[in-house]
């Protein structure tokens, strides 16, 4: 048992099947719960892009509210913090005399190094972590974590008759707040926030629109049908549209691994509910995979240091995000991805394909882009794919380019998405020659 202990909310914004806060629960007297908005997360970047859009603060923001209410509901309450996560927690442990620090696991090497560094500045402190935003615990694994096979489907064939883990009821209870930290009002948000945006209505974070949509998905026969649509460019109903709420760890893939079981044994089981699976076990794969390739995931050779012939075209690139490049069906990915903070997978593979070969654009510029927008960013499966894509990642085939004309034959025949979108092919992709000459239209 520990006197006080503080709950540091990340990519778990749950109360159900958060086994970490059980444990939190049963070994301390008091507890904080917090959660730390960092400033880092809207500066400009090294990719000229702040990681975290509008949009995307605004289905984070949802959760975090929608977390502190399900906490009140037991007496607690969601500290949201505003600042340096390190310097945050260094001084919250400080002031209020904490000894225990509850933080789950998370793949990407800037979280695991902002845990390394708060136990560098606290060495007494003791951090407890658990795997809870994966289907698998890393002891469950068949391998080590430097050993994570270097294909997708090597991966598959070990783990995927693993059992997954039950997930975890609510907490019956949880210790109350310190005192001393009672008085610590929710801070005023700052100036450096973005300013609220207004979200597609289906994308609301937290955990109470994430169980309605679970809810929804699964007493349709949507799952039944799931592997004939999941490629489709648009509709609600064609793929499961989990992404957001995964990301954010408002649903965990234990719930939706049960919840898929459930429908299984009303509806019965076929090649779609199991296709589900395998997406999820994508997901599992890119997270483990993360844990061996470290930072060499935003590498521009990948992994292997094999550099692709690219560069970076500013204006290309501009024109790329905006939806102006010559690839009418492109345009109407990105236009979508901008307003709306999501896009289909294989609006993605279109995009990203278009990036790297025909615009010939070094990937990370768009990985980062990607990032920016993304209502679901999620670090290692984000930059694991354009890998893929960019033929720098975990691959045995290379990279993928996609035909776009084909892809639109075969995805867009009566141009609706096109049209969707107001997307139009625009004839030139570069204002200057090679040789920096303005290029005269015809
Ligand atoms: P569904 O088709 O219903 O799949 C169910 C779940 O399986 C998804 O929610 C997701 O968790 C997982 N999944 C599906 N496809 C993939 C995949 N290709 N790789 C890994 N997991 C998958 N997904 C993210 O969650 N975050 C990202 O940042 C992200 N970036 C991507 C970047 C590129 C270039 C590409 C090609 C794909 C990216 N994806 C990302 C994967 C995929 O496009 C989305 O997970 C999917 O489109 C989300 O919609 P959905 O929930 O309806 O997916």
């Amino acid at each position: 048992m520990t006197d006080k202990a503080l709950y540091w909310f990340t990519r778990d914004l749950r109360i159900r099947d958060n086994s970490l806060l059980l444990k939190a629960a049963r070994e301390s007297h008091r507890l904080v719960c917090v959660a730390i908005v960092d400033p880092v997360w809207f500066q400009h970047r090294l990719w000229q892009r702040p990681a975290m859009s509008p949009l995307r603060w605004q289905f984070l923001y949802q959760s975090l509210v929608d977390l502190n209410q399900a906490l009140q509901a037991y007496g607690q309450k969601l500290h949201i913090f505003y600042g340096s996560s390190r310097k945050t927690l260094v001084a919250l442990i400080g002031e209020h005399s904490i000894d225990r620090l509850y933080v789950s696991h998370q793949a990407g090497s800037f979280e695991q190094g902002l845990v390394k560094e708060v136990q560098d500045d606290l060495p007494q402190l003791n951090i407890h972590q658990a795997d809870q935003y994966t289907l698998f615990n890393r002891e469950q694994l068949p391998f080590s974590l430097e050993e994570v096979p270097e294909s997708y489907s090597k991966f598959r064939k070990q783990v995927e008759h693993l059992p997954v883990i039950k997930p975890s009821a609510k907490p019956l209870s949880l210790p109350p707040m310190p005192g001393s930290i009672q008085p610590l009002q929710a801070q005023q948000q700052p100036d450096w926030l973005p300013r609220p945006q207004v979200l597609a209505p289906q994308f609301k974070g937290g955990i109470t629109a994430a169980a309605a949509h679970i809810q929804s998905y699964f007493s349709s026969a949507a799952p039944s049908r799931y592997k004939q649509l999941r490629n489709e460019l648009a509709g609600w109903e064609n793929s499961s549209k989990f992404s957001p709420w995964l990301a954010h760890g408002c649903v965990s893939p234990r719930q939706l691994k049960q919840a898929l079981l459930s429908y299984e044994q009303a509806h019965g089981e076929n090649e779609s509910t199991y296709w589900l699976y395998v997406e999820l076990l994508w997901r599992e794969y890119f997270q483990w995979l993360h844990y061996r390739t470290g930072t060499k995931l935003f590498a521009f050779g990948g992994e292997q240091g094999k550099a692709p012939l690219t560069t970076f075209y500013p204006e290309r690139f501009r024109k790329w995000c905006e939806g102006e490049t010559p690839y009418a069906l492109v345009n109407a990915c990105m236009k979508e991805l901008k307003a709306t903070g999501y896009l289909s997978n294989r609006g993605r593979q279109i995009a990203a394909s278009c990036l790297v070969n025909e615009l010939a654009v070094d990937w990370r510029y768009g990985a980062a882009w990607f990032e920016h927008c993304l209502l679901d960013y999620d670090v290692a499966v984000n930059w694991g794919n354009w890998q893929y894509i960019a033929g720098v990642g975990a691959d045995p085939r290379g990279g993928r380019h996609f035909n776009l004309e084909k892809q639109a034959q075969q995805y867009d025949p009566d141009k609706l998405y096109q049209r969707r979108w107001k997307a139009q092919a625009k004839p030139a992709l570069d204002s200057r020659d090679a040789a920096d000459w303005p290029i005269m239209p015809d």
